[in-house]
């Protein structure tokens, strides 16, 4: 799991960080970054019990934007889901994050703060939205349970799969975003303005980010869209 970091968003509480990390060490994860968390005292410390390292060698951005530079996915976390018109919060479930355990590239697990959780931005900005199905009289979960539950997910999907399973590679973020150029100059052509085409086009990667597309599918679609401008615009030409 040396690809996966677990990023905490602002976090409040000092023992929440050091439950976060010990979750960590239990499940075989090393990887912990943190946006502007509080200056980390003694409880952090005391709640980590064995993994203190974790949280000594975490690494530290001043913003979302800074961290968000470092990895090639994101998958944001959150209790506060909606469906249908609201797609920014359409979110899969944590049973099914285990599809990218095999994924190339640094992979960052995005989690809020204790109080208000990850901004509409924040979450527009990672490529994936899990929840983690709860009642629904009491959503939220602590921090660092969420952290635990999608870490055993993880896990218990590599444990899963086992060594000797064919691998099927996820496609990382430069075959995502070119897929994603592709299919926006293809729908340019449809001069639908500016407003719609980028509605358009987050609606593209949204579902492409729940899809778990390989590199191969994402090459085979980048062509598709490629081929597919390129003989509306030279029909267009044709035409005039
Ligand atoms: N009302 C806030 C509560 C934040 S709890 C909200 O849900 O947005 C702190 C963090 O724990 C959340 O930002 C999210 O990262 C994680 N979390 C809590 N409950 C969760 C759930 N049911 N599914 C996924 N993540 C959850």
């Amino acid at each position: 799991m040396e690809n996966f970091s677990v990023i905490l968003v602002e976090p409040i509480y000092g023992g929440n960080i050091g439950s976060v990390a010990r979750v960590m060490m239990n499940f075989g994860f090393k990887n912990l970054v943190m946006v502007n968390p509080p200056l980390t005292g003694i409880d952090a410390m005391k709640f980590a019990v064995h993994a203190k390292e974790i949280v000594q060698n975490a690494k530290i951005f001043k913003s979302f934007d800074e961290m968000a530079e470092n990895f090639d996915l994101l998958i944001g976390t959150s209790a506060e889901i909606a469906g249908g018109k609201n797609f920014i919060r359409t979110p899969i479930s944590s049973a099914k994050i285990g599809n990218v355990v095999n994924a190339d590239g640094n992979i960052g697990l995005v989690f809020g703060r204790e109080d208000f959780g990850l901004s509409d931005k924040e979450i527009e900005k990672c490529d994936i939205l899990v929840t983690i199905p709860t009642d629904k009289t009491y959503k939220s979960l602590n921090l660092s349970h969420s952290v635990a539950v999608i870490l055993y997910e993880l896990v218990r999907e590599k444990n899963l799969r086992g060594a000797n399973l064919k691998k099927m590679k996820l496609a990382n973020k430069t075959e995502r975003d070119v897929m994603l150029e592709k299919f926006t100059e293809l729908v340019s052509v449809f001069e639908l303005g500016d407003f719609r085409t980028r509605l358009i086009r987050k609606t593209f990667r949204i579902v492409t980010g729940r899809s778990f597309v390989s590199g191969r599918e994402c090459n085979t679609l980048t062509g598709v869209f490629r081929r597919a401008r390129e003989l509306i615009e030279k029909q267009k030409k044709e035409n005039i």
